[in-house]
Parts: C-alpha cells; sequence; structure tokens
C-alpha cells in the first residue's frame, strides 16, 4: 500500500488523490504553500511502501511556484535514512510540472527540496556549543509559537570587543544556511585550529544559528508563523510580527557591529556568492575596497566560491533598509554582507551524487573563518599606529 507522510519536522506537501489508486507511476502532488503566507516552493515527504516500484511523481503547480526558475536544472533530494541524502538524477521540469522518476531501493524514501536542517539538529549543536569554554548560549527571547531565540556568543576574555555578527535562516527553508553555521561554528570552536584562535584574540562572535525557529519546524521557505519576511523587516521590525528580527536588532545595538554575515540559500543561481552594499547611499571607496578584501580572502579559502555571478546591484532598490545586510551596513557603517548558496549545486564544480550539499555548507562554513579574520587584521593595520 502506498503512502505519504508529512507528520514531522518541516514535513510539507500537498498530495491530490492518487495514493487512493495506488498506482505509483501517477502520483500527483501540489505544493504546500507556508503555513501563513501563499509561498509555494519547499517540500519535505516519506514515500511508504513503493520498494522497487517504478515510481513518477508530479509536482503539478511548479511553475506557479515562488521560484519557478528554481526547478530547472533541479533534481529532488532524496534519503532513505534521513542521514545520507543524494539527488535523484531523474529529475524533469517542462515550465510547469515537475516530474521525478525513482525505483526506491527499500519501502521508505524520504524526498527534501534540499537536505533538512531539524529542529533536534538544532537542539544539539546548541548543546555541543554550550559545552565548548568560550562559548554561551542566550536565549533573547520567543518566538510567535513560543519557542526559544537563541544566541550564541563566543568570546575570550581580554580579546579586543570588536564584534561580528553572523545569522541564518531568516528564510527557514534555506537549511543551508545552518548547515554552513554548524561548519563555522564547529572551527571556531576547535582549540587546536590557529584560525579560530587568532580570531578569538581579536573580536566577540555573536551568532544566530536560526533565526526563524517556527518557520523551520513548519517547513516554510520564507516566512514566520505570522507571515512576515524575516529580511522585509530590519527596517521596523515589531514583537508582534517579527519578535525574531525585534530581538536580534536590539541586541546588535547594544553591541555594535563591526562585521556582518546573513547567510542564505538562493533558489535559481547555481553559485556560491556574497551580495554586498554597493547600492547604499554614502557607500564609500574604502567600504568597497573592505567588500573585495573580504571576498579575495574567501576566493583563496574555498574553490566553491566566486565572483563572477550575483545579483545586480540595483536589485533591492526599492526595499533597500529592510534587508538585514543593507540595514546593518548603513546603520553601523561596517562590513555587511548576504551570503548565498546554491538549492542546485556550483555549476562552476558540479557533484553529479549530490549537488549542492549540507557537507558543502559545513566545509564552506568552516572555510568562512579565513576571511573573518583577514578582515579583523586589515582592520587592525588600519586604526593601528604603524599603517602603511
Ligand atoms: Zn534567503
Amino acid at each position: 500500500m502506498l503512502s505519504i507522510g508529512t507528520q514531522f519536522d518541516a514535513g510539507a506537501i500537498e498530495v491530490i488523490e492518487i495514493i487512493e489508486a495506488g498506482d505509483p507511476a501517477d502520483i500527483r502532488l501540489r505544493l504546500r504553500p507556508d503555513t501563513a503566507a501563499d509561498i509555494r516552493q519547499w517540500f519535505h515527504f516519506r514515500l511508504q511502501g513503493a520498494k522497487q516500484k517504478a515510481c513518477r511523481l508530479r509536482f503539478l503547480d511548479a511553475g506557479r511556484s515562488a521560484y519557478p526558475d528554481g526547478w530547472r536544472d533541479y533534481r529532488v533530494a532524496a534519503s532513505y535514512d534521513r542521514k545520507r541524502w543524494f539527488r535523484i538524477p531523474d529529475t524533469f521540469y517542462d515550465g510547469e510540472v515537475l516530474t521525478v522518476e525513482c525505483t526506491p531501493e527499500s519501502d521508505s524514501l524520504y524526498f527534501a527540496y534540499f537536505e533538512p536542517y531539524s529542529w533536534e539538529r538544532h537542539l544539539d549543536l546548541l548543546g555541543r556549543v554550550d559545552a565548548a569554554p568560550l562559548a554561551r548560549v542566550e536565549r533573547l527571547g520567543s518566538t510567535l509559537e513560543g519557542r526559544d531565540l537563541d544566541l550564541v556568543t563566543v568570546d575570550t576574555p581580554g580579546a579586543d570587543r570588536r564584534s561580528v555578527w553572523v545569522i541564518a535562516r531568516q528564510h527557514p527553508g534555506e537549511t543551508m544556511a545552518e548547515w554552513f553555521v554548524e561548519g563555522m561554528l564547529e572551527r571556531l570552536l576547535d582549540a587546536a585550529d590557529p584560525v579560530a584562535r587568532r580570531i578569538l584574540e581579536r573580536a566577540v562572535l555573536f551568532v544566530v544559528p536560526n533565526m526563524n525557529p517556527d518557520g523551520a519546524v513548519a517547513g516554510n521557505l520564507r516566512t514566520n508563523a505570522a507571515g512576515a519576511n524575516l529580511n522585509r523587516e530590519w527596517l521596523k521590525p515589531s514583537l508582534e510580527r517579527s519578535p525574531e528580527v525585534y530581538l536580534v536588532r536590539q541586541r546588535m545595538h547594544e553591541t555594535g557591529v563591526d562585521l556582518f554575515l546573513d547567510i542564505h540559500g538562493d533558489e535559481a543561481l547555481p553559485y556560491v556568492f556574497v551580495d554586498g552594499g554597493s547600492m547604499l547611499p554614502g557607500f564609500t571607496a574604502a567600504q568597497a575596497q573592505r567588500e573585495r578584501r573580504f571576498t579575495d580572502s574567501l576566493l583563496a579559502a574555498s574553490a566553491d566560491f566566486q565572483t563572477g555571478h550575483g545579483y545586480a546591484p540595483d536589485r533591492f532598490s526599492d526595499e533597500l533598509l529592510t534587508l538585514a545586510s543593507k540595514y546593518v551596513g548603513h546603520t553601523f557603517g561596517c562590513l555587511s554582507l548576504t551570503l548565498e548558496m546554491p538549492f542546485k549545486d556550483n555549476a562552476d564544480l558540479p557533484h553529479p551524487e549530490c549537488g549542492w550539499s549540507a557537507a558543502r555548507s559545513v566545509r564552506l562554513g568552516a572555510a568562512i573563518l579565513q576571511p573573518i579574520l583577514a578582515h579583523l587584521q586589515s582592520e587592525r593595520r588600519e586604526a593601528g599606529p604603524c599603517a602603511q
């Protein structure tokens, strides 16, 4: 008997009557919208009872999703054991319907838009971090559904007080962002890592691994429990609609910000890239040079990063300061970047079996320490008496 289940963390899909007919070659699906906004893209479900049966799953409304370009050259992520995820090669998009063909080797096969990062894993990460001598986990406040919004602080006694802020998963379906943060934190807390130690001599790190807990558990792509896109709330966040941004922004104003990274995933572009502040009013040549220094260092640290493809500089002009990295860059005058990873793959360095993956996001997160250190070192040189 075929069935499809979604009653687990981030589970989301709508099944059209087909399962009753039990024909594995005609499973018709619809993307489920975010819980309080009409945004369809994320899915995560278990197909059960299809072992050794030729299956054909069709997402009938893919062409009417939030990012239809996201399906071009996209391959669905799947896993038998929820640990090892792979891509299904026979994924086709005709501009309207996304079709997936596969013959499962086991009775249970999980499908997802991207490898999930569960709330349980999030809590495990916080537990490991909390056990590290230099780190602590602090509850900033509550989400609309009563989940904890947690801030990780990594602080070395005697360190300079410069503040590096990294936040992830404002868009909860962009799970690669929290995989990235996991890789970054693991390296940062590795007492044998010289780059981490040099960073911690120079700065305090503030990290929010999951900015949108309610949306993450609900299986939303873009929004929180109130339907708010948190990355459009930074100018006027409110406790009623966007407490996640309100609480983090408030703390940022207390600590100041010397470097800010906002970690995301992009549905359409098959590259890793950053988006900076060049379109901001008052953006200076010195700020442009800071950005260039950071991206040069990231190019050297990760062969998955590139600077040839990205957003057009005028892309967000209407809503500019409602975005986190623009608001922070403009308000604090600091280096402030949005970092995007692909949902699909890195077209410059494709991985046939996995595409872009959790493992690659983790490694990119570890690699980000190099440009963070380069930034902190160059700022010190410029500010010091021996500047050349
Ligand atoms: Zn995003």
